[in-house]
């Protein structure tokens, strides 16, 4: 059986690193000659809209999936005609695009933070009337790790901000008071079945997810699995999919969602009985789901910028390192650790060790 996937970065390596074990076989494409998924599989190298690099995963590959949302329509169009692809060209549609994303959660009662469109320096001072101080804008599309966002703070902050927009269209949000940063992952089959993974409670930084602790028997827990399954049987949506959430005085308001594996579900590797990733392949493939149990308590730190030092990193006891063959630049997620205890004050000190290595290496 061969997969065929769409991109070739860490997140498509640990797919293929998760399909061997099924007797999986893999076909990335990506424009990158060294993307690092390239050893795991064979390689079309050339750009996601290339006509003829498309028909040939089409015709190769029993299934598609990807690695990213911002697969234009049309290229998720063209492969859906031809072959299977999971999740549905629908599903990155309303992922593409923060306000369709956001009309589509109002449409199914998951609630989101106030917010309003902007095309117009205009448009903006009229929307911060009502959605009143402090608010962010992003951009509608394109924007990831707290990329083409601003913070508004006063008066002063509104023509920077709808500069660096650049003409683009954008949403303004009302900035949400968290208390905690969540995301729910959860797998869908083709024949329906949906299995949920315990909570990650996430830590950001400069908009980049720096660490991701698994949370079982949360209290958020049953509310966010409604949320995601609720979201999961609109869009008839089959994979792996991520809710991020975030909680204020005890309820939960929806972010947005990744229709793929997520940075914050890689704890599941070692954490959990079965990983994100095998479980996005059995999901595409309708293979019966494995358990999401959590095997102890987890965290993830991710390594941005620069490479911990492998022999210094691994004396931590029970500590996982997944380094993705990526050169060191800065901004990119180039290694992520894991480190397991079932004893909640010796995970800090563990968090706390890792996140002392990933701040001294650090270049985000
Ligand atoms: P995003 O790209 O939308 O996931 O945003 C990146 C990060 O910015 C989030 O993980 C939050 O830490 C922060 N953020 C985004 N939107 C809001 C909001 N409406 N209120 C407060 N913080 C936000």
């Amino acid at each position: 059986m061969i997969v065929g996937v769409l991109g070739a970065g860490q997140l498509a390596r640990m797919i293929a690193l998760a399909g061997y074990p099924l007797g999986l076989d893999f076909i990335f494409l990506d424009p990158s000659a060294d993307a690092c998924a390239n050893s795991l599989g064979e390689h079309l190298h050339g750009d996601y809209n290339d006509p003829r690099l498309l028909a040939e995963l089409a015709e190769r590959a029993d299934v598609v999936t990807y690695e990213f949302e911002n697969v234009p329509s049309d290229v998720a169009e063209f492969l859906a005609s031809h072959t299977q692809v999971h999740p549905s060209p629908k599903a990155l549609a309303v992922a593409q695009d923060r306000l369709i994303e956001k009309a589509f959660f109002h449409s199914i009662n998951i609630p989101t933070a106030a917010y309003a469109p902007i095309n117009s320096f205009e448009s903006l001072e009229q929307a911060m009337s009502f959605i009143g101080w402090p608010a962010i804008l992003k951009s509608c599309t394109l924007g990831y790790d707290g990329k083409g966002q601003s913070l508004l703070k006063s008066i002063d902050d509104l023509k920077p901000a709808w500069e660096q927009l650049e003409g683009a269209p954008g949403v303004l949000e009302a900035f949400v008071p968290f208390t905690r940063e969540i995301s729910i992952i959860a797998a869908r089959n083709v024949s329906g079945a949906i299995a949920f993974y315990p909570l990650s409670e996430n830590s950001h930084r400069g908009g980049i997810l720096r660490v991701a602790k698994s949370c079982n028997n949360d209290p958020m827990q049953a509310q966010s699995e409604t949320y995601v399954s609720r979201l999961m049987e609109a869009l008839d949506y089959v994979g792996v999919l991520a809710l991020e959430l975030f909680e204020v005085n005890g309820q939960l308001i929806a972010n947005e969602f990744a229709p793929r594996v997520h940075n914050s579900g890689h704890w599941t590797i070692e954490g959990a009985e079965t990983s994100q990733f095998e479980n996005h392949l059995r999901a595409i493939l309708d293979l019966p789901l494995g358990s999401t149990t959590a095997v102890s308590k987890t965290a993830m730190i991710n390594f941005i910028g620069g490479l911990p030092i492998t022999e210094e990193l691994l004396t931590i006891p029970n500590s996982h390192l997944h380094l993705y063959n990526k050169a060191p630049r800065k901004g990119r997620k180039v290694a992520h650790a894991t480190i397991r205890s079932e004893n909640n004050e010796d995970l800090t000190a563990l968090i706390k060790q890792l996140t002392t290595l990933a701040d001294k290496v650090d270049d985000s």
